[in-house]
């Protein structure tokens, strides 16, 4: 729940305003975003949906601080986003571990870039691997897992620094459907069980309606945003294990306006 549905006067951490994108390659120019405007709060579980092409990896670099608007404003907390920080943690669609660390080297490496004191590493490590549910695997090196593993050795990376947002670029992409599923369940629970702030890019309906409170549906050329849902499917599935989505006519009907969505678009 936002702090601001709670009554408690609350301000956006990530705030765009009317941001425009245009890349010029090779004397092409590319209208990559136009004119998005988007407020990110505290314990948002957002997710931005759209066809391959549509600006989404654009739109997460701006955020992260990797790239700069043409136009318009990228704001976290009212100041102007001039280049990454430890404030946003950045998962992309396949980990880039360091293969000659164990997953409990990975783990710490950020924290050890942070020069904090050898215990509270060690501490921290530790409460992360149960998070991600790899306390077995700690002395395992990257190249001795699964994707699905790496991709959650990545994920306790990027919030072992407790990071105010993470964002998050087609994470799963690359996974077989049943692990990719359980990854999803995976981050729902990291979501849940802490007010964690999440920002995922996705091109896969099934996975936005599942995982996020709003949905933001993205059509290209230019890349804008085309409609906003507020859903609730990611609480019933916290809620209720055996919910299964394909059974939910109601999910069933926001899929089906969402795939006219991106055809029209
Ligand atoms: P998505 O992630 O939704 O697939 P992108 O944000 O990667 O889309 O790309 C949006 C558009 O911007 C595409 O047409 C892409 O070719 C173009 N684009 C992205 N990055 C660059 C770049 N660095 N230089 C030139 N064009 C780019
Ligand atoms: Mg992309």
């Amino acid at each position: 729940m936002h702090k601001k549905d709670k009554g408690i006067s609350s301000e956006a951490i990530l705030s765009l305003k009317d941001v425009s994108k245009e890349f010029t390659r090779g004397g092409r120019r590319t209208q990559a975003l136009e004119k998005i405007s988007l407020d990110i709060y505290k314990g948002d579980f957002l997710v931005v949906l759209g066809p391959s092409g549509c600006g989404k990896s654009t739109l997460l670099n701006l955020l992260a601080g990797f790239i700069k608007a043409t136009e318009g404003s990228c704001l976290m907390h009212k100041e102007k986003i001039t280049g990454p920080g430890p404030d946003r943690g950045v998962v992309f669609q396949s980990a880039s571990l360091y293969p000659w660390f164990t997953v409990e080297k990975n783990r710490n490496f950020a924290l050890r870039m942070k020069k904090e004191p050898p215990e509270d590493i060690k501490r921290k490590t530790s409460e992360m691997l149960k998070e991600i549910m790899l306390e077995d695997y700690k002395n395992h090196h990257s190249y001795e897992l699964s994707g699905g593993m790496k991709q959650r050795v990545a994920l306790g990376r990027a919030l072992i620094n407790d990071p105010e947002i993470l964002l998050m670029d087609e994470p799963f992409g690359a996974l077989d459907s049943f692990t990719r599923f359980s990854m999803q369940k995976l981050l729902l629970n990291l979501w849940a069980e802490k007010e964690r702030t999440f920002f995922l890019i996705t091109h896969d309906i099934e996975e936005a309606l599942l995982l996020v409170s709003k949905i933001i549906v993205m059509t290209k050329s230019p890349g804008q945003i085309c409609r906003v849902y507020e859903t609730g499917f990611n609480k019933k599935m916290i809620k209720d294990p055996s919910y299964h989505f394909s059974l939910d006519q109601d999910f069933a009907n926001i899929k089906a306006q969402i795939i006219d969505l991106i055809k029209i678009g």
